[in-house]
């Protein structure tokens, strides 16, 4: 009988290769931040049913994901002005988006492994790293 990986552990290797493609500025963005740039502060955009929609739109300076910050604009019962927040939209670049995350447990984890591995210059290194370690715990 084959014996044949189960799907969460195939989701992760599949992740495991599609993120040692990616650029150093995509892996960055994914396992730190994003480095978000105010391309336009706070605007009343437009009347909704629910109140004013004011946004602020923010641009990644390293891989140009856009986000749109969006609010709306309150008064409470004592009419003192509040900006409520909505979800903020993003548009990311074509090839910033990997399927291969979907499935994955923790896949920032993965993520970050790689961040190290680069760091370091693979996994040999890492290897390497960890018994300088543990032979410094010994000694
Ligand atoms: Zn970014």
């Amino acid at each position: 009988m084959a014996v044949t990986a189960a799907p969460e552990a195939q989701a992760s290797t599949t992740l495991v290769q599609a993120l040692r493609v990616v650029s150093d500025e995509y892996l960055d963005c994914r396992g730190i931040a994003h480095r978000w740039q105010k391309t336009r502060d706070l605007h009343v955009v437009e009347l909704t049913e629910d109140g004013h929609l004011v946004e602020r739109h923010l641009e990644c300076d390293r891989c140009t994901t856009i986000r749109r910050d969006r609010q709306l604009l309150r008064s409470d019962r004592w009419n003192v002005q509040r900006l409520e927040r909505l979800h903020p939209l993003y548009e990311y670049p074509a090839d910033y988006l990997m399927q291969e995350m979907r499935g994955v447990d923790h896949p920032k984890e993965l993520v970050r492994f790689e961040q190290l591995s680069r760091s370091l210059g693979g996994k040999a290194a890492i290897n390497r790293a960890i018994k300088k370690v543990e032979a410094n715990v010994e000694s």
